[in-house]
């Protein structure tokens, strides 16, 4: 079985190279081959020399991710792609540009267990997890592709990241590193449908990253409908980690919240909302439901007026801009594509 050399920190190659009797200094040298120019093979690394290269060939393996589609948004230059990863599983991740950079959307798993009922991703099934290298390389393919600097990430894309907990966290040491690609955890955010447990195991890290709480709903009657991790967590328990999160990290939390007609979107449901998140550090964020293939739902037209009642009753909140519609980039419309690949026309 060949190692995943790209998951490896650069204090874990430095033991696996002193386990090898290579020198220290080699491990840099790799360890930015990989996470700096994400280079594709040993080959390339070329001030290694030849019997290194030899050695490293044979233990270890080069995680890649390579865009099998590309489609680009008429109206917004937004890019989604499709990538395929080593075992043949697709992957989809979403470029965006913003006045101040480009901001790439990624995935964390392939499909999710989640189940929320208006999410394309929820629809698909779990099939796995990605490992921190896999989820590296969509930014680097990504990056290269645009031929720019990436400034920000978000962990917004298909799967549950703090279902995957340690795999991400690898994958945020990495991408974060100096020696890496050097993004600082000031330009990332964490997107979660609220698994708590794993909230305060992230809290307790005090990474400076910024976390989104997808609630959707003030309370358990509407949320538990949603999303059916509500039934293991309810909204009380979910602010109580929020509250320790935001206590503990001093960093304001962002709570997600999709306008759906008839269902979140009432006037009783912004003062609820307002009520619970008193005493919180938060932010809300109002999305106009994206409707899925199918779907039962349709998009909410109160989305200024709840954020009026919301601003009445002193919570700070704001509506997303929703980019790529025309290409189904939005949050939410993530899904796997093995099953639906047709219907993602080629514009590469
Ligand atoms: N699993 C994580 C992150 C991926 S989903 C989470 O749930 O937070 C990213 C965001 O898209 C979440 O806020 C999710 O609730 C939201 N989302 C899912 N389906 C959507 C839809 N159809 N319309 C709008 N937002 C949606
Ligand atoms: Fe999974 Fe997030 Fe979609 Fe829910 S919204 S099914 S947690 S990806």
């Amino acid at each position: 079985m060949l190692k995943d050399i790209k998951s490896m920190t650069l204090e874990a190659l430095q033991e696996e190279f002193s386990a090898l009797g290579q020198p220290r200094f080699r491990a840099g040298q790799v360890y930015r081959w990989l996470q700096q120019r994400g280079v594709s093979s040993f080959e390339e690394m070329t001030d290694l020399p030849g019997n290194l290269r030899a050695i490293l060939r044979e233990k270890y393996y080069i995680s890649v991710a390579t865009i099998e589609k590309r489609q680009i948004s008429d109206y917004d230059n937004t890019r989604k792609y499709l990538l395929r990863l080593l075992d043949g599983e697709f992957v989809e991740c979403v470029l965006m540009e913003y006045h101040h950079g480009l901001s790439v959307c990624i995935s964390t798993q392939i499909g999710c267990k989640m189940g929320c009922t208006f999410c394309a991703t929820g629809k698909s099934g779990f099939s796995r997890n990605l490992t921190a290298s896999e989820i590296l390389s969509e930014v680097q393919t990504v990056e290269r592709d645009s031929g720019q600097r990436i400034s920000n990430i978000v962990l917004m894309g298909m799967g549950e990241p703090l279902d995957n907990y340690e795999n991400v966290m690898r994958f945020l040491s990495l991408v974060s590193s100096a020696d890496g690609m050097n993004i600082g955890m000031r330009h990332i955010s964490l997107s979660t449908c609220g698994l708590v447990d794993q909230i305060y195991r992230l809290a307790d890290e005090k990474l400076q990253l910024t976390l989104s709480v997808s609630l959707h709903a003030p309370n358990d009657a509407i949320r538990s409908k949603m999303m059916p991790v509500n039934r293991k967590w309810n909204v009380e328990t979910l602010l109580k980690a929020c509250r320790y999160y935001a206590d503990t990290t001093k960093r304001r939390i962002s709570f997600e919240y999709a306008m759906i007609d008839g269902v979140n979107d009432s006037g009783a449901c912004a003062r609820e909302l307002a009520g619970r998140l008193r005493g919180i550090l938060s932010h809300v964020n109002l999305i106009p439901v994206n409707t899925v293939d199918g779907a039962a739902y349709r998009k909410s037209g109160r989305i200024q007026a709840f954020q009026a009642a919301l601003q009445k009753y002193g919570v700070t909140a704001t509506v997303r801009r929703t980019l790529g519609e025309d290409i189904d980039a939005a949050c939410g419309q993530l899904r796997r594509r093995a099953e639906t690949e047709a219907d993602l026309s080629a514009d590469l």
